[in-house]
């Protein structure tokens, strides 16, 4: 095994935290709370036992960051052992940093970095490739690679997502007509042509001609820029569109009237690979078009993506500008639960029915911990006449799914969600709801190898079922 050495930028640059990490007292009060703890029963695997390695790391103790890779790469970054750590230990944060330093000693592989930092901000290029794999999956090659063993060896995490995913859609978010009309190039065009119409009529009214009725009308109809925008995040676009065309038919059930700006990714993936160049980039250039928009309440319908541009500022500490135009942005982005709580939501699911099985609600980390938020899903679910509301056991903890944690880790994410699902069986539920597309993927994924019938929805597929009150 050949012996890699730290990057010395990468850890001058990390040397501020050595004081966060220590702050770490070693009391293992965390450890049973840890997803991966439970499901491996091993001290490094444990919130304890993850920051020591990082902190072996910036004193200089390990010199091999190769030793601490899978240990530091295995966290969820769920975030639940910060919640009750006395000392408020941010794990999920330092595991992030940490990531960026043996990514930058080790290496990462070229196909990963192709697609974060070529591909993930170019949207059309995304799209397009999404596409176009989407397609070969439809056509069978992806499965025809796996069983030949040659998907495994190119890149095994493809292939793990291969597996999880059963069906990919051809048509994305963005391909119906319900996303088309509030795309913001559809605004902007609106915009061009009233100011195009202003100065027609200045210089109509110039020339001393009669100014046209249809022109009159046209410059009295300044078309209004919504002030809310609906953030498309990956997984409602791309890989369950129907979660986003779910959301957009709440928005406009509520008469709500909103833009869909063209933006990049938020940067998760980037950040759970501990990229933070390209996350700090994608970060920059959304918040430049979200500027633009000037928008009170940016809506996320993923509490990942949700939570991840809230943390924006985070990654901006040293950088007083961007900081300052981070925390005013962040502060705009609403998370669905809530958003559609404080909008009234509730009074409308109040006259809705359900008659279809109990229905149990799972938390996605970056909800509950994120976000600190946990009953405003619970609270529009209760509101529903007829539906009852069942509890999962140990339902703070994590389902495995993180992003693409499955598909890097597809062990580790499967001992972790084994439990999940024995969890929810046990409720004996029909439905379960969350509001995080890879915790829709890796419950409905772990569900059906379990031969279970229960049925994941996202929470505003859901609630738009009810609304309509079918099944
Ligand atoms: S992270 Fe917090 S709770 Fe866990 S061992 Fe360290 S100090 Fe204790
Ligand atoms: S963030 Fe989650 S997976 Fe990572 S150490 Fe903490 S509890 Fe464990």
């Amino acid at each position: 095994m050949t012996h890699s050495h730290v990057d010395i930028k990468s850890l001058k640059s990390l040397k501020k935290f050595e004081d966060v990490v220590a702050a770490c007292n070693r009391c293992g009060f965390c450890t049973s709370y840890c997803p991966t703890y439970n499901a491996t029963g091993s001290e490094q695997y444990s919130p304890r036992g993850r920051n020591q390695a990082f902190r072996a790391l910036l004193e200089g103790k390990i010199t091999d960051p190769a030793l601490t890779k899978d240990i530091i790469d295995t966290c969820l970054l769920c975030g639940e052992c910060t919640t009750i750590c006395f000392s408020e230990v941010p794990t999920a944060q330092l595991m992030m940093l940490a990531r960026d330093l043996t990514n930058k000693s080790i290496g990462l592989p070229l196909s990963l970095k192709v697609i974060i930092k070529f591909i993930l901000p170019r949207p059309s290029l995304f799209y397009w490739m999404l596409k176009g794999s989407f397609f070969a999956k439809r056509l069978g090659l992806s499965w025809l690679f796996r069983k030949a063993g040659i998907l495994g060896k190119l890149a095994p995490a493809l292939a793990a997502a291969d597996q999880l995913v059963d069906r990919v859609p051809l048509r994305f978010l963005k391909d119906h007509d319900r996303a088309r009309a509030h795309q913001e190039e559809a605004i902007l065009r609106a915009e061009h042509a009233y100011f195009e119409n202003q100065q027609k009529l200045v210089s109509i009214k110039a020339a001393g001609k009669k100014v046209p009725e249809s022109l009159l009308r046209a410059v009295d109809a300044k078309p209004q820029r919504p002030k809310i925008a609906y953030l498309p995040v990956c997984g409602s676009q791309y890989l369950r569109p129907s979660i986003g065309l779910a959301t957009l038919e709440l928005l406009q059930f509520l008469k709500l009237d909103f833009v869909i700006p063209d933006l990049l990714c938020c940067g998760l993936p980037a950040a759970s690979y501990g990229m933070l160049e390209s996350v700090r980039e994608m970060a920059k250039e959304n918040i430049k078009r979200l500027e633009r928009g000037r928008y009170e309440s940016v809506l996320a319908d993923d509490s990942s993506c949700a939570a991840h541009a809230k943390e924006y500022p985070k990654f901006f500490q040293d950088d007083p500008d961007w900081l300052k135009r981070s925390t005013a942005v962040s502060q705009s982005v609403r998370e669905l639960s809530s958003f559609l709580v404080q909008w009234g939501l509730i009074e409308h699911l109040k006259k809705a029915h359900w008659a279809y099985g109990p229905v149990a609600y799972h938390d996605p980390c970056k909800a509950q911990y994120g976000q600190k938020i946990v009953s405003p899903p619970r609270a529009l679910l209760s509101a529903i006449p007829g539906l009852q509301l069942v509890p999962i056991a140990e339902a703070d903890q994590c389902c495995g799914g993180g992003g693409t944690y499955s598909f890097v880790h597809p062990d580790m994410s499967r001992d972790v969600l084994s439990r999940k699902i024995k969890n929810i069986t046990d409720t004996q539920c029909r439905t379960v709801v969350t509001s995080g597309s890879s915790c829709l993927i890796q419950l409905a994924s772990g569900l059906k190898k379990k031969g279970s019938t229960i049925e994941v929805l996202h929470l505003s597929e859901f609630l738009v079922r009810v609304l309509k009150n079918k099944k």
